[in-house]
């Protein structure tokens, strides 16, 4: 078993509902075990601005699956929730959104995954959220306390669990 990162988000729907339905999905099978999960935050848009705010949370699960095994099973949830590659915008509105930001520390750079995630520096959505459960794991010669640190994250709010 290996270690992962994970990191949801979405922004249509009812999104708290849907990604916790997402973390039910993601592990309901045994190959994927959660070890951690971080509250969930509410987090201004990122890339393209003019869309509802994000649902965001992390996670850190245990693994069988190859990297590879992984994205297909990530993506597959994301599918199951509704998302529609097709016709969405890149950045824009989406049910659910798993992206894997660290698989052990393992580092690859093929077509379709890459790992470390490529944009997880600038991405405080991710990384106040992952600092809650994983601060001191290691991504690219910096722990996710400090690289959470040289960014703004103004405008994010972690929100109280639900009833
Ligand atoms: P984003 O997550 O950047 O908002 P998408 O979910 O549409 O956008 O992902 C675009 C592509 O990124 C996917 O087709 C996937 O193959 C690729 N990708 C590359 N590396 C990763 C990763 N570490 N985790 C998730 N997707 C990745
Ligand atoms: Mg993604």
């Amino acid at each position: 078993m290996i270690e992962a990162l994970l990191a949801l988000g979405g922004n249509v729907g009812n999104s708290r509902a849907i990604l916790d339905r997402a973390v039910g999905l993601l592990t309901e099978s045994g190959d994927i075990v959660l070890k951690a999960r971080s509250a969930d935050y509410l987090t201004p848009p990122w890339g393209f601005k003019y869309q509802a705010p994000f649902i965001n949370l992390a996670l850190v699960v245990e693994t069988s699956l190859s990297p590879r095994d992984l994205l297909v099973r990530c993506q597959s949830v994301e599918l199951q929730l509704g998302r529609d590659r097709a016709h969405e915008k890149r950045w824009g509105p989406r049910t659910a959104d798993i992206d894997i930001i660290a698989y052990g520390d393992l580092k690859i750079d093929e077509l379709g995954l890459t790992l470390p995630h490529p944009y997880v520096f600038e991405r405080a959505f991710v990384l106040r959220p992952l600092v809650e459960i994983a601060p001191d794991w290691v991504i690219k010669g910096k722990t996710v306390r400090q690289a959470l640190s040289e960014l703004d994250t103004a405008g994010i709010k972690r929100l109280p669990p639900q009833p």
